[in-house]
């Protein structure tokens, strides 16, 4: 017997129409309508298409849409499908075997059901029911992809709720509140979430880790075996928020989500957020390498991040060097095919090491500032940041090093007098000359000592 279900509207969730139904029409029972209209609820379908046999045989008359069109068109499938591997892989069965098949895969738990406000208000003009649209459900969507709007939040998606859940939330609240930076970010992972479900797929990251590792190596997250999953976290967290983090569930504090997404990626609903924002920071740093004149901290939110202000110093062997206001410091490899890669290098780190030493010796923030060739509120936040210096930037016996020579000229009054006295030190740090105050460098070591 058919089913006669609405029309879908444009982008409803399969549950959405099923509610209006249940809604609108004497269904008493819902458990059982439900086996009724989806077929024997736990039978488990070989193919990922044959979950949605029954229904399309139910609304046959009303839809006349194929158990695939079904899957295509009012569920969340398309989306897994592109981010846990090529479409109609069988694997899908994992991230959607958590949600039930009638909800349209929609997610239990974070961050919820969502609605956009103005989209609502168009139904209302146009006379439509009120509805729940994919996009505004995917993992880790908080703003409409057509209005750019924060999405409102009502409430967790529980399997119970969903067919009774109302569409009138006159004080609902904002899914996540943030800065106008932090928009723009979310945007782009709606947008991004977007195309995904829309069978985009415009990264091959996603199902091949060989070129998702080549994103983070070039964006300046791995050099050599490893990988600086903390600093990627890290800067995740500047540019969507430590709100939104919370609001997903990602933790802020370290790296082992991140790790998962990255090199194991298991099923579930918290791997298909954290697949989804690697996808969205790999792809964003290598756009904003591409696109940009100048050099850019991986760090920065955008372009124009005041707290990650670059300037290029050429060292030693003359290798232009920049060095971001927040320690880090790196150089940019151009290779013949025209693409930038971000090579992290220990210097920046060293001097903020050499300036939390420096400190702690009882030097003032000015003279440090002046001695490295700083800015007197850069070298406060990287004394106060001292702690963030990354695994692979451990090597704290240059920063040691510098300290004692600094320290060494100070005592002596000169560079010159310095070197005299203590050649080996000054070998011990010649490589950083270029990157601290010309002060400090002997001009009796030119040119063989600073080619070191
Ligand atoms: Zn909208
Ligand atoms: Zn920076």
């Amino acid at each position: 017997m058919t089913v006669y279900l609405d029309e879908p509207l444009p982008d409803e969730m399969l549950f959405s129409v099923i509610a209006r139904y249940v809604r609108m029409s004497p269904v008493g029972d819902t458990a059982r309508f439900l086996r009724y209209l989806m077929g024997p609820l736990g039978a488990v379908a070989t193919d990922e298409t044959l979950r949605f046999e029954h229904l399309s045989a139910q609304t046959d008359a009303a839809w006349g849409r194929s158990a695939r069109a079904i899957q295509d068109t009012l569920t969340l499938a398309p989306f897994y499908s592109t981010v846990f591997g090529p479409s109609g892989d069988p694997s899908i069965s994992g991230p959607n075997s958590r949600c039930a098949q009638w909800s349209g895969f929609l997610e239990p738990g974070r961050p919820g059901l969502r609605f956009c406000r103005s989209c609502w208000r168009r139904d209302d003009n146009l006379n439509d029911p009120r509805y729940w649209r994919r996009s505004h459900q995917l993992p880790g969507v908080v703003t409409c992809i057509w209005h750019g709007e924060i999405l409102c939040l009502a409430g967790a998606a529980t399997a119970r709720r969903l067919l009774t859940v109302d569409t009138q939330f006159d004080d609902a609240r904002p899914a996540v509140d943030g800065s106008a930076s932090e928009v723009i970010a979310w945007d782009a992972v709606a947008r991004l979430a977007g195309q995904l479900l829309r069978g985009g797929c415009p990264w091959a990251g996603f199902s091949d880790l060989g070129v998702c590792l080549e994103y983070v190596q070039r964006c300046g997250y791995g050099r050599g075996a490893s990988l600086d999953l903390a600093r990627m976290s890290r800067d995740l967290t500047t540019r969507l928020g430590g709100a939104y983090m919370r609001v997903m569930g990602v933790a802020r504090n370290d790296s082992i989500w991140l790790r998962r997404a990255l090199l194991r990626p298991t099923r579930g609903s918290l791997q298909s957020v954290s697949t989804l924002l690697v996808a969205y920071l790999l792809m964003d740093s290598s756009t904003r390498l591409a696109n940009s004149n100048f050099a850019v901290c991986p760090g920065a939110k955008s372009e124009h991040d005041e707290d990650h202000r670059v300037s290029r110093k050429n060292m030693g062997d003359g290798t232009p060097h920049y060095f971001c206001s927040c320690g880090f410091s790196f150089i940019c490899q151009q290779f013949n095919c025209g693409d930038v890669s971000i090579v992290p290098t220990q210097v920046g780190p060293d001097l903020a090491v050499t300036a939390a030493i420096l400190a702690s010796r009882g030097y003032s923030v000015v003279r440090i500032a002046g001695t490295l060739g700083l800015e007197v509120r850069d070298v406060e936040r990287q004394i106060r940041y001292g702690i963030e210096v990354r695994p692979w930037h451990r090597r704290t016996v240059r920063a040691r090093h510098l300290a004692s020579w600094i320290q060494l000229v100070d005592h002596l009054g000169d560079a010159n007098l310095a070197f005299q006295r203590d050649v080996r030190l000054w070998r011990q740090v010649a490589a950083l000359a270029g990157a601290f105050s010309e002060g400090m460098a002997p001009a009796l070591a030119e040119p063989i000592e600073r080619s070191l």
